[in-house]
């Protein structure tokens, strides 16, 4: 079905994704140029196994299979522009899902490290980045709510779940000047935080609610606590 579906990124899929871009994200306020341009250059139906293909454009988050979604294109244009990414940063992304968002970090950073606890989402994650070509991204399979100390420190961290708490360990794994991005609140309903470490100080601010999937893991969720 990819396959095909690769042949359908056209005249016609380039339209969809600038509607998408112009009615949901830049009307919303997002104006980081790279954040537009990289969201204009992926293939957002190539991530996400739905039908018609209109739907992979559409202004909600979507299914992908074991429980999960794909975030909304206005939260990862969000996201993203919260960031503040220049194009040399060493990135990790905690909850890599269907791979998308991985995918336009890839195109804003120079390495991204991408951690996914569901083995099947991780490797279809990862077939679909190499069939676009997209060589800077490593996607790992494992617990990200303890971040993954072995290529740490980060100068971003992105975190696609919610969680109750922020976890200490990807705060540690925060390079000085870096900033982390990250859903924190109930299972329910979120807010948006964003948190930067400067001369060894941790600043945080508050941008907004959100909705995400929990972080399961063991400075996350625990599964007794929402299931
Ligand atoms: N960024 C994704 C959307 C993520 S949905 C995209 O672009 O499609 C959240 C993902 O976080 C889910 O795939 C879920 O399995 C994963 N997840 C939840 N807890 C996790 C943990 N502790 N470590 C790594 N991934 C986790």
């Amino acid at each position: 079905m990819e396959d095909s579906r690769a042949e359908e990124d056209d005249e016609y899929c380039r339209k969809l994704r600038e509607s998408m871009i112009e009615d949901q994200i830049i009307a919303r306020g997002v104006r980081d140029r790279r954040v537009i341009e990289a969201m204009k250059s992926i293939p957002r139906h190539l991530f996400v196994p739905v039908s018609p293909i209109e739907r992979a454009y559409s202004d909600t988050p979507l299914p992908i299979g074991e429980g999960q979604t794909i975030s909304q294109p206005y939260m990862v244009a969000w996201m993203t522009e919260l960031l503040r990414l220049e194009g040399d940063e060493k990135v990790l992304e905690v909850g890599t899902g269907s791979g998308y968002q991985a995918a336009i970090l890839a195109k804003l950073s120079r390495e991204v490290y991408t951690i996914e606890r569901v083995k099947s989402l991780a490797e279809t994650a990862r077939e679909r980045l190499d069939k676009l070509g997209i060589e800077n991204v490593h996607v790992v399979i494992g617990d990200g709510s303890a971040g993954l100390p072995e290529y740490a420190p980060y100068d971003r961290i992105i975190v696609t779940a919610g969680t109750p708490r922020i976890p200490p360990a990807l705060v540690e794994q925060l390079a000085e000047g870096g900033r982390l991005v990250i859903p924190v609140g109930s299972s329910s309903l979120q807010m948006l935080t964003v948190l930067k470490k400067k001369n060894g100080k941790i600043y945080k601010k508050e941008e907004g609610s959100c909705v995400f999937v929990p972080l399961v893991g063991v400075q996350g969720w625990k599964p007794e606590e929402f299931f």
